[in-house]
């Protein structure tokens, strides 16, 4: 529990995952007890003479440690790789090559992959500098083992073609996934915007949808600084008889035409979408009414005019609006009321005409 609590502690920056600290925790822990559990390996005699260099990078180990609650990962990260460095050469010479320190290098190299956002050329340079020093003391160790048939030369250029296969093989597979992990994240975004466009649109028309409309009148009333807002309510007329003559797929495809023509006649920055069957809302921001009521009989007039074609029918609808004005009461149901009840005059009026 302690432990957990140690690794999993969030970060002090809000907008920062905790994920690389994390990592860069455990790799401090492991480097710890590495070091312990070497120093109790070699036993008393040798601890004793090198209790320095010992004592340095242990102490070191467990303040930047304690370091990664108190800094950005970004920081921390570098940090890392700079006492990697340091401690993976100042150990070699104490505990020799065949012990494998040599190895830490590996999960280094995945965090610079994995956990930084660093350009890839840096990363490349920093894998490459860890594999010069790989070779280096490829070189210069003079005690390595050499197989029967080999001589030195031979041995040698096989150990450094090997490791920089496997380094170059571990930089690329880093590479690759933790790319495609951005790519997906990506992605995720994406999808997620899409969502949210699908939430607000209603699927016949590509109009806002009546979930959307609420949601719009809240924020327009919010930002409202005391200009007009006038708001409509459309319906198309007769529009069962269309669905009993021609078909309810027919119809549909009037629906879509009406929010096509109203897309194209209204200003752009007028919020329509669709309030119900057949009924549509329209929100003239910045507008009062009777700017409102001139847009729609521009509107009316052309719906008037236009016909909607499909198959061998012309299927010509009129329509009938309702406008009000906004009464800065905080509340648009009064005016979408009001609206309501003039489209339902204008209904009784003989249809076809907008009620102001
Ligand atoms: P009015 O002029 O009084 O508005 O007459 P109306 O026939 O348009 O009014 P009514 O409310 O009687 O009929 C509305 C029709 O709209 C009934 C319903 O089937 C149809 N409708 C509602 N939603 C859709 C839809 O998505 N597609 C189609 N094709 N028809 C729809
Ligand atoms: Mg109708
Ligand atoms: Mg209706």
């Amino acid at each position: 529990m302690f432990l957990y609590d140690l690794v999993y502690r969030d970060v002090k920056s809000e907008n920062e995952s905790k994920r690389v600290m994390v990592a860069l925790r455990v790799m401090y822990l492991t480097v710890f007890f590495a070091l312990i559990a070497g120093s109790a390996v070699m036993g008393l005699s040798v601890i004793a003479g090198q209790w320095f260099r010992l004592g340095v990078v242990i102490i070191a180990s467990v303040l930047l440690l304690i370091q990664t609650y108190y800094v950005r990962t970004v920081v921390s990260l570098w940090c890392y790789i700079a006492f990697s460095f340091v401690w993976i050469l100042v150990m070699i010479p104490l505990e020799g090559w065949k012990a494998g320190l040599q190895n830490f290098f590996v999960p280094m190299l995945m965090l610079v992959f994995f956990g930084s956002y660093a350009k890839i050329s840096h990363k490349f340079l920093i894998a490459t500098v860890v594999l010069l020093i790989r070779i280096a003391f490829i070189l210069g160790m003079s005690d390595i083992y050499v197989l029967d048939g080999f001589s030195h030369l031979q041995d040698k250029l096989l150990q450094i073609i090997n490791v920089t296969s496997v380094f170059y093989s571990i930089v690329y597979i880093s590479y690759y996934f933790s790319r495609t992990d951005k790519e997906s994240e990506g992605k995720l975004v994406k999808y997620n915007d899409r969502l949210k466009e699908a939430a607000n649109t209603d699927q016949l028309t590509g109009l806002f949808n009546r979930r959307r409309a609420e949601e719009y009148m809240e924020e327009v009333l919010r930002d409202n600084d005391g200009s007009p807002i006038s708001v409509s309510i459309g319906d198309i007329d007769f529009f069962k008889k269309i669905n009993d003559t021609y078909g309810h797929d027919a119809g549909d495809v009037v629906l879509k035409n009406m929010a096509d023509i109203m897309r194209d006649t209204l200003r752009s920055d007028s919020f329509i979408a669709r309030w119900g069957g057949e009924e549509f809302l329209i929100v003239f921001d910045n507008c009062n009414g009777d700017q409102a009521f001139m847009a729609l009989e521009r509107l009316r007039r052309r719906i008037m005019c236009t016909s909607t074609i499909v198959g061998d029918n012309e299927i010509q609808v009129t329509m009938t609006f309702g406008v009000s004005e906004y009464d800065f009461s905080g509340n648009m149901d009064v005016a979408i009321k009001e609206a309501d009840e003039r489209l339902y005059r204008g209904k009784g009026n003989g249809r076809n005409q907008v009620v102001f």
